[in-house]
């Protein structure tokens, strides 16, 4: 029975990763230092005995003595508020956090894939963004702890596999939202789903033009695990996420109505170096991986809806 690790795995993405190589008979380990993940997001896996939840800082070294044959590293905050007020620690997590995990999957001889972001690409003047586009980033800008912090983690992924042969892949994952995310991380999706919830205006940052293509968390992990499981395409880079884009404006309205709403829209200031366009090209994913995502907008919003209202009443 093959065991993968899976760090950041008390996480939103990561709680679902880990529930579905469960149900796919894989050993899991979850590493977490819970710095936005917390154990409630996992705690329906814990009676299940091919489940572990090992706390621990990725920055220091990880110890596991038993073989361990895919490393899953998800491990860093990902909200834009939340890495904004720990840009250090984002950018050591990225950095320091990957090197050392790295040198872990190594020691193991453990496949390795490294959940990278459409972040890399910046502010893009490509669109829409395909892997070869090497992206148009502020280096020194608010969200450069963690968009480069990503470009850094991925080029030490890529730098340790030509050095050692060790076999990785990095999946550039694209806005991805569902079930377990955090009310309170300040990302689109929980703020304008609670804002609505409350009837309390949804807050639309700038003049809510500027666009994202959101993908639900079912279909995101379908991606990652083929992306892991596929063989013989050690050094691959692949765009993973929805291609149908909107603007935030059109979200908020879609969200009102899902919710059943009487909330108004809200303008407020759009935050320093905003992406104003970003939608993935697939066709990589599609090819390599015969990966697509399934889940409509509308499908995935009623099952995050119906989630935060949940979390609404049992409070
Ligand atoms: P999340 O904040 O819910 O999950 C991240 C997890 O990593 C949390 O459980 C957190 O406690 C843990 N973590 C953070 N720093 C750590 C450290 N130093 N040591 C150990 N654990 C640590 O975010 P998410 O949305 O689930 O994102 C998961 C991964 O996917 C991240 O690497 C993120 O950059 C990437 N990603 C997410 C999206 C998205 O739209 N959700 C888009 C692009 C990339
Ligand atoms: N946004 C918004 N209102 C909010 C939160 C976010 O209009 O309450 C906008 C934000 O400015 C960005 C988009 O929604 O243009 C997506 O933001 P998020 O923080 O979810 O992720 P990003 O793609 O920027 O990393």
């Amino acid at each position: 029975m093959n065991t993968c690790i899976v760090a950041g795995g008390a996480g939103f993405i990561g709680s679902h990763l880990c529930r579905s190589l469960l149900e796919k008979g894989y050993r899991v380990i979850c590493v977490d230092s819970f710095a936005t993940g917390t154990e409630k997001n996992v705690h329906n896996l814990v009676d299940n005995s091919r489940f572990k939840i090992k706390k621990h800082d990725i920055r220091e070294p990880l110890m596991i003595n038993e073989p361990v044959q895919y490393v899953f590293h998800l491990a860093s905050r990902a909200s834009p508020v939340d890495y904004q007020k720990h840009a250090l620690e984002t950018l050591e997590t990225n950095a320091f956090g990957t090197r050392l995990l790295l040198t872990f999957a190594l020691e193991k001889n453990a496949r390795f894939l490294f959940a990278s972001t459409s972040e890399v690409y910046g502010d893009p003047e490509e669109h829409p963004q395909k892997e070869s586009y090497w992206g148009n980033v502020n280096p020194i800008g608010i969200r450069s702890c963690y968009d480069e912090g990503k470009r850094f983690g991925e080029s030490l992924v890529m730098t340790m596999h030509r050095e050692t042969g060790l076999d990785v892949r990095i999946a550039r994952i694209f806005n991805t939202y569902g079930p377990n995310m955090t009310a309170g991380d300040g990302r689109v999706i929980p703020n304008f789903i609670t804002q609505a919830l409350a009837n309390k205006p949804l807050t639309i940052y700038g003049d809510g033009s500027q666009t994202r293509s959101l993908c639900y968390v079912g279909d995101l992990v379908v991606g990652l695990e083929t992306l892991m499981f596929k063989d013989n395409i050690s050094g691959e880079v692949v765009n993973l996420g929805n291609t149908s884009e909107i603007t935030i404006k059109e979200l908020a309205q879609i969200v009102k109505k899902i919710a059943t709403s009487t909330a108004i829209f809200e303008t407020k200031d759009l935050p320093e170096d905003d992406p104003t366009r970003r939608c993935p090209d697939i066709t990589k994913a599609k090819q390599l991986l015969n990966w697509e995502p399934r889940v409509s907008l509308e499908e995935g919003l009623e099952k995050t809806v119906s989630y935060f209202r949940s979390l609404k009443e049992g409070s």
